[in-house]
């Protein structure tokens, strides 16, 4: 018999549905196929994969509300996030739908009038991903979407909370005529899945999103046979409001950062660095907007913070606040929870604190939870020290409408990405992606299909 796992609804246990785990050798032959489908695909011309992307793309748009709703239900983020989730995850198919027919070589004027020289670019081969459960259709798409487009084939294991979606949106991408062996995926454990993509003489490139340590893990063991490697991993968001800042704005843009998706996203405001001398105008802005939001489970009306996607998360983030609660950290709202351990539902209500120190562990770990902590600052060296001491660098945020403050705050903070007045910059059109422990490589962009072609250069002589 095969082995299975529940995936059940975070906000309420509701079973949803019983999957079956992949035995090794069923992934080892899902490798060999997306392997051997490699050379069709491939040489399928450019405008045509195009048109095969769009085909999914609007497939997975004709069924926008069943994909939201199938996502609430196995991640519990709100309604509207999720509809978000699935324009955002198409957008990805649709900028590399066109990047697919610019995938440009140059030639390069030859040193010799009896040679030519041509530079092209190839893809890569076949391409095995492990996403995360906080994005499960737009950390997917987002790998897929340039593999598909570059030619390479493309497999995927979702995460174990939330693979439903996955599973979905790829039924969607064969309904449309994407070949069944060009986009497959696996279910299983992710240490094994991991090791045999590692291992595997197929697998030609490895792109994950997870956790910093996983990632390093699929790092080391990708050397063997020196794969191609992307990794998007940990964050820890500082969030700078300098003393000029509009502040009902930087209100209104601190919770799109740090309270979508109930903060469970790798670039959530996750250390909110305020001067001294708004700190206390700003924290009761912020309390009472915070004070607005409502908890419960994402598919009932006007819901804004779902639940946590599981109890090792849930226990993380009480234990980050009682830490910064015993070391003197003061709770403007918040600190309430509600779990059901029996059905395993955990909900944390927002949470505001203010006086955080350096020493707590909110500002050293990276923080997966509703939780906003308030850090108090004189000089902006001082927040830009402090912003830069982690070994994180994928997001950083600042509000100033000072150029000469924001010119200076961009140049010195260490991070992939910076929003500058801005809590929400991700889109498919700009490279997302870490500096540090947070990353190698980009997604999005001109910058995303890259990693997933080869350059190749050929040198004709005797001419
Ligand atoms: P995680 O524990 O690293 O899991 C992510 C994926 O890796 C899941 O599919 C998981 O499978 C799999 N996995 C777990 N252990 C593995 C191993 N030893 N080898 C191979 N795969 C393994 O991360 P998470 O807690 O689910 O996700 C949150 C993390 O992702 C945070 O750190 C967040 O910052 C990061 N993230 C980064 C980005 C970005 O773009 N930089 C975006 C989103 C999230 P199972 O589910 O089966 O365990």
């Amino acid at each position: 018999m095969k082995n299975t796992y529940k995936v059940n609804n975070p906000a309420t246990g509701e079973f949803i549905s019983e999957i079956e785990m992949n035995t090794k050798e069923e992934i080892n032959l899902a490798l060999k196929k997306g392997h051997n489908a490699f050379r069709k695909w491939s040489q399928v011309n450019a405008h045509e994969r195009s048109d095969l992307l769009k085909k999914w793309m609007d497939n997975i748009q004709a069924h926008k509300a069943e994909i939201a709703e199938l996502m609430t239900r196995e991640n519990g983020k709100p309604i509207k996030e999720s509809l978000g989730e699935v324009d955002y995850a198409s957008s990805y198919i649709a900028w590399y739908a066109e990047e697919a027919k610019r995938t440009y070589g140059r030639t390069i004027p030859s040193h010799n009038e009896s040679k030519r020289i041509v530079v092209t670019k190839q893809p890569v081969g076949l391409v095995a991903a492990i996403t995360p459960w906080n994005f499960p259709a737009a950390m997917m798409t987002r790998k897929a979407a340039p593999a598909l487009a570059a030619g390479c084939t493309f497999i995927v294991k979702p995460a174990e909370d939330t693979p439903l979606t996955t599973i979905r949106l790829i039924e969607l991408a064969h309904e449309v005529g994407i070949p069944v062996d060009a986009i497959q995926y696996v279910i299983g454990e992710g240490k094994e899945i991991g090791e045999i993509f590692t291992n595997s003489e197929f697998v030609r490139k490895i792109t994950f999103t997870g956790s910093t340590p996983v990632g390093k893990t699929l790092l080391k063991n990708s050397s063997d046979t020196i794969k191609h490697v992307t990794m998007e991993l940990g964050g820890h968001a500082p969030l700078i409001i300098a003393e000029d800042a509009d502040l009902d704005f930087a209100v209104s843009q601190t919770i799109a950062s740090k309270f979508r998706n109930a903060g469970q996203t790798c670039v959530c405001a996750n250390r909110i660095l305020v001067h001294e001398n708004v700190m206390d105008e700003f924290a009761n802005k912020l309390t009472t907007e915070v004070t607005k939001l409502k908890v419960g489970n994402g598919l009932e009306e006007g819901v804004d913070i779902g639940p946590i996607i599981n109890e090792k998360g849930y226990t993380k983030i009480i234990a980050q606040v009682n830490d910064a609660i015993s070391k003197g950290a003061e709770v403007l709202v918040g600190n309430e929870y509600n779990a059901n351990h029996q059905i395993n539902t955990y909900f944390v209500y927002p949470t505001v604190l203010k006086n955080v120190q350096l020493d707590m562990k909110i500002t050293q770990e990276e923080t997966f939870g509703p939780v906003a902590p308030l850090i108090s600052f004189k000089e902006l060296e001082e927040a830009i020290e402090i912003a830069n001491s982690t070994p994180y660098g994928l997001a950083a945020y600042f509000f100033t409408n000072n150029y000469k403050t924001g010119i200076f705050l961009h140049e010195r903070l260490n991070f992939g990405i910076v929003g500058w007045n801005d809590g929400a910059p991700s889109a498919a059109h700009v490279p997302f992606g870490g500096m540090k422990e947070s990353g190698l490589g980009r997604e999005g962009g001109t910058e995303g299909i890259e990693p997933y072609l080869e350059t190749k250069y050929l040198s004709i002589g005797d001419l």
